[in-house]
């Protein structure tokens, strides 16, 4: 299993080492909102687990933890009053993905049209 980092961000959000700006918290999972919006509505949902991505988690997480991530996935866009206009989940993995913090984590954004779903250069 790669490595968790101790030190992440992410990690220090949940240990209360930096501050976030909460949306809802349950026993296995916490949304809070991007310090950097990309979108209106911009929040970051994450398991409490140290899972450094995607493939981590999948492959080691319990089923729990997996159904109430996707779970909280929904409920942050409710929470956000985004669930009827739309809205779009990111997780990214990895170097092509261009993560950049090493806990796993979904992007919710929507408040407004989003546009393509990537940019082609
Ligand atoms: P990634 O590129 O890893 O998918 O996304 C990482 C996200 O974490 C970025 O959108 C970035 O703005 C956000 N982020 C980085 N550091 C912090 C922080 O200290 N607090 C919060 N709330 N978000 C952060």
């Amino acid at each position: 299993m790669l490595e968790y980092d101790d030190n992440n961000v992410f990690a220090k959000i949940l240990n209360k080492e930096l501050p976030c700006k909460k949306v809802n918290e349950d026993e296995k999972n916490l949304c809070f909102e991007d310090i950097n919006k990309q979108a209106p509505v911009h929040v970051l949902t994450i398991p409490k687990g140290k899972y450094t991505n995607l493939e981590t988690f999948v492959e080691n997480a319990s089923n729990e933890e997996i159904v109430t991530f996707i779970k909280t996935i929904v409920k942050s866009a409710r929470d956000m009053g985004v669930l009827s206009s739309g809205y779009r989940v990111i997780i990214n993995s990895g170097g092509d993905g261009n993560q950049e913090v090493p806990h796993l984590h979904a992007h919710v954004l929507g408040g407004g049209n989003l546009g393509p779903m990537i940019t082609k250069t």
